[in-house]
């Protein structure tokens, strides 16, 4: 099923995310939705609070579903090594029509949980990199906004106040 996605000035997305403590059939249904949702955007990453849920989940497939064996999923995740960086254009689902370019480590190694309940690691370089730090924020209460210069933050700001007056945000 595909899930809404939030947009940026809802209270789910400003706030850190809980510790999925068991991972039940609501967790399953949940990243089976998110993988579909992700998938539909088009997108090459999605975080719980996303499509609502202030759960620290999040699904990547830097190529978008084109290419088997991409799709990460990974609950409570954690980063245990970030290396390096990267300085590129990046947007998010959930403040559609804007980018700007983010510095990020250009190697990620995330450790946490799969559905089964076991520890899983999983390590992303470049693009993938990028798509854990930035769902790593998400999981957090943060957006890319908050990496990039206060001028360029508030310039984005104010046009999606504008939007949402206009009724255009949604
Ligand atoms: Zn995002």
């Amino acid at each position: 099923m595909i899930r809404p996605i939030v947009l940026w000035g809802s209270q789910v997305l400003e706030n850190p995310s809980e510790p999925v403590s068991n991972v039940t059939d609501a967790e399953v249904k949940l990243v089976k939705d998110m993988i579909e949702t992700m998938y539909k955007a088009p997108g090459v990453g999605l975080a719980a609070p996303q499509v609502g849920v202030a759960k620290r989940i999040m699904v990547t497939d830097t190529t978008s579903g084109e290419k088997k064996d991409h799709l990460f999923t990974m609950l409570n995740p954690e980063i245990v090594v970030a290396e390096g960086e990267q300085f590129e254009d990046e947007g998010c689902l959930s403040i559609p029509g804007f980018s700007a370019p983010v510095l990020r480590p250009k190697k990620v190694v995330l450790r946490g949980i799969d559905l089964d309940g076991k520890e899983i690691v999983l390590e992303g370089t470049d693009l993938l990199a990028r798509a854990f730090s930035h769902e790593m924020d998400h999981l957090d209460g943060r957006f890319f906004l908050d990496h990039i210069s206060f001028i360029k933050r508030d310039m984005i700001k104010r046009r999606i106040k504008k939007l949402i007056k206009q009724g255009k945000w949604d």
